[in-house]
C-alpha cells in the first residue's frame, strides 16, 4: 500500500530534494510551499514522472488554521499519512544582536518553532496508534547552527535549530509509544537560495568546512529518506549531523 509523506518547504533546496529522493523510495508525495508554486508545480510533475502521486499545497506553516487546512487537504486526497518532514524554514538578514527586532525574532520562531509543533500535532493525530492510526515517522530539520550558535550573523535562528533539537527529542520519546518515530538532521553548510535570504556569500564558507566544500541538497535528502525508511526502525530521538566533517 502506497503511503503519503507531506514534505514542509518541499518546493525548493533540501525539500526539493527530499521529494525526488522519497518518490525514488516508493512514496506519494505532499510537497508544501509558501509562494512558489510554480517549483512547486514542477516538482510535482517530476514526482509524478517517477510514477507516484503527487499533490502541492500551499500554506503558511506557522498559520494553525492554514496548516489544519493543509492536512484537511491531504485526507481529502484518500490514503495513509506515514511520513512528515518538518523542512520549511527561514533565515534572515545577517546582524548583530543590536540590530535584530521582536518582529524578526517572532517571525523565526513562528516559522521554523511554531511551524514545527503545528505540523506534529496534525501529523501525530493521523498516525498515532493510540488514536485508530497506524503509526509513522517524522523527521524535523534542525541545523549546525543549533551547537555553534551563529555569533555576528544569526543567533537567533540558531537559537530556533536550538529548540527544534530539543522538541525533536521530547517528540521521540512521547510519540514513539503510539508508533511515531520522530528523529531530526543537522545540515552543515548546503548549496540552496537560503543563504540568500541573508545576504550571505555561502561559497566563501567552503574552507572553513573540513571536508573543503558545501554540501548538496540530495546528500541531506539521504539521510531523510533513511529516517522516514523501515531502515532505520530502531532509530528515535536522534539528531544526524550531515555537515562534512563541521
Ligand atoms: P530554501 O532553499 O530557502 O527553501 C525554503 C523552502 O521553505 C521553500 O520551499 C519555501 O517555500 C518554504 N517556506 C519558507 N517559509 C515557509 C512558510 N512560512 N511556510 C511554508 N513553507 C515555507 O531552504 P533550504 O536551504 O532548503 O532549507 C530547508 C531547511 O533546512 C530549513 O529548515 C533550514 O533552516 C534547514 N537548513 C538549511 C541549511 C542550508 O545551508 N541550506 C543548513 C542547515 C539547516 P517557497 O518556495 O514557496 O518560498
Amino acid at each position: 500500500m502506497s503511503a503519503w509523506v507531506l514534505i514542509t518547504g518541499g518546493s525548493r533546496g533540501i525539500g526539493a530534494a527530499t521529494a525526488l529522493r522519497c518518490a525514488q523510495a516508493g512514496w506519494d508525495v505532499a510537497i508544501n510551499y509558501a509562494q512558489d508554486g510554480a517549483a512547486a508545480q514542477a516538482l510535482a510533475a517530476r514526482v509524478r514522472g517517477l510514477g507516484r502521486r503527487a499533490l502541492t499545497v500551499q500554506a503558511d506553516v506557522a498559520d494553525e488554521p492554514q496548516v489544519a487546512a493543509m492536512f484537511e487537504c491531504l485526507d481529502a486526497e484518500g490514503g495513509r499519512l506515514a511520513g512528515l518532514v518538518n523542512n520549511a524554514g527561514i533565515v534572515a538578514p545577517a546582524a548583530r544582536l543590536e540590530a535584530m527586532s521582536p518582529e524578526r525574532w517572532r517571525r523565526l520562531f513562528d516559522v521554523n518553532v511554531i511551524g514545527t509543533l503545528l505540523c506534529c500535532q496534525q501529523a501525530a493525530q493521523r498516525m498515532s496508534t493510540a488514536r485508530g492510526g497506524l503509526g509513522g515517522a517524522i523527521v524535523n530539520l534542525s541545523s549546525r547552527a543549533a551547537e555553534f550558535g551563529s555569533a555576528g550573523i544569526y543567533v537567533d535562528y540558531a537559537a530556533t535549530k536550538g529548540a527544534i533539537d530539543t522538541l525533536t527529542k521530547g517528540l521521540a520519546r512521547e510519540l514513539i509509544t503510539e508508533g511515531i518515530r520522530v528523529n531530526g538532521v543537522r545540515p552543515g553548510i548546503i548549496e540552496t537560495d537560503i543563504h540568500a535570504n541573508s545576504g550571505m556569500d555561502a561559497s566563501g564558507a567552503a574552507a572553513t568546512i573540513p571536508i573543503q566544500r558545501l554540501g548538496r541538497p540530495e546528500e541531506i535528502a539521504e539521510a531523510i529518506a533513511w529516517l522516514l525508511s523501515d531502515a532505520a526502525s530502531y532509530t528515535v530521538g536522534a539528531m544526524v549531523d550531515v555537515a562534512g566533517g563541521r
